[in-house]
C-alpha cells in the first residue's frame, strides 16, 4: 500500500505473560454505571437503558507521564475496569468474547463536559480527548478469574480518592457487552471501559494517579 505519508502506528496493549501485543481498534465507554459516581454527578440512576461515548484508539497510551490536555481548568480522574474483546459477542454467551481485562483511567475534562451537557451537546472535546484513555497491561481472563466483587480503587499522590466494587456496576459486564452488540458489531480488538465509582475529582501537573484492581496490573499516570 502506497500512503501520502506514513500512518499513525497501531494502538496496542502488552498482554501480561505474551510476547504478542493487543492490536486496538475502537474504545467504546459505558457512562453512569456505579450508583455513587451517578448521584455525585447529580443524575439519578435508572436501569432504562446504559448509555456509551467513545474515544479515539489514537488516544490510548499506557502508563507513564502524559500532559494535562490544553482549555481545561478541571481535568478528572476516574478509574474504570476495562475489557478487551477476543472475538465477536455471542448474545447467548457474551463473556466468551472478553480475551483479557486491564485498568483504565478516562481522563476527562470535566468543565468542557458540563457545558455540553448544559447545551444539550456532544461530549467529544470532554472524553475523547488525546492521552485520555491511560490502560496498564491485559490479564487474560483465564487468568483473572471470575468476575465478582473485585475492589477498584484510584489514589493520588498515595491517598485514596476512588474505590468501588466490581460487583456494584448497574450494568454488569456481560449485560455491557449483549446491549451495546445490538448497536455495534464489536469485533476483536475493541474495549469497553466499564464507568467509574465515585470519589471522581480534579488533577493537574505533577499529580501522581495510580488505578488498581485485584487480580490486574495496576496503571499508574503522573501529569506534565
Ligand atoms: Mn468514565
Amino acid at each position: 500500500m502506497d500512503y501520502l505519508f506514513d500512518p499513525r502506528p497501531q494502538p496496542s496493549l502488552p498482554v501480561r505473560g505474551a510476547a504478542a501485543r493487543f492490536p486496538v481498534g475502537r474504545i467504546f465507554c459505558v457512562g453512569r454505571n456505579y450508583a455513587a459516581h451517578a448521584a455525585e454527578m447529580g443524575n439519578e440512576v435508572d436501569r432504562e437503558a446504559p448509555f456509551y461515548f467513545t474515544k479515539s484508539a489514537h488516544h490510548l497510551v499506557g502508563p507513564g507521564s502524559h500532559p494535562v490536555p490544553p482549555r481545561t481548568g478541571d481535568y478528572h480522574h476516574e478509574v474504570e475496569f476495562v475489557l478487551a474483546l477476543g472475538r465477536a459477542v455471542d448474545p447467548a454467551d457474551p463473556m466468551a468474547s472478553v480475551l483479557g481485562y486491564a485498568v483504565g483511567l478516562d481522563m476527562t475534562r470535566r468543565d468542557l463536559q458540563a457545558a455540553a451537557k448544559a447545551k444539550g451537546r456532544p461530549w467529544s472535546t470532554a472524553k475523547d480527548v488525546e492521552a485520555s484513555a491511560v490502560i496498564g497491561p491485559l490479564t487474560r481472563a483465564e487468568d483473572f478469574g471470575a468476575l465478582a466483587d473485585q475492589r477498584l480503587t484510584l489514589s493520588v499522590n498515595g491517598t485514596l480518592r476512588q474505590e468501588g466494587r466490581l460487583s456494584e456496576m448497574v450494568w454488569s459486564v456481560p449485560e455491557v457487552l449483549a446491549d451495546l452488540a445490538t448497536l455495534y458489531t464489536l469485533a476483536p480488538g475493541d474495549l469497553v471501559m466499564t464507568g467509574t465509582p465515585s470519589g471522581v475529582g480534579p488533577v493537574g501537573r505533577g499529580d501522581v494517579l495510580e488505578g488498581t484492581c485485584e487480580g490486574l496490573d495496576p496503571v499508574a499516570l503522573t501529569l506534565t
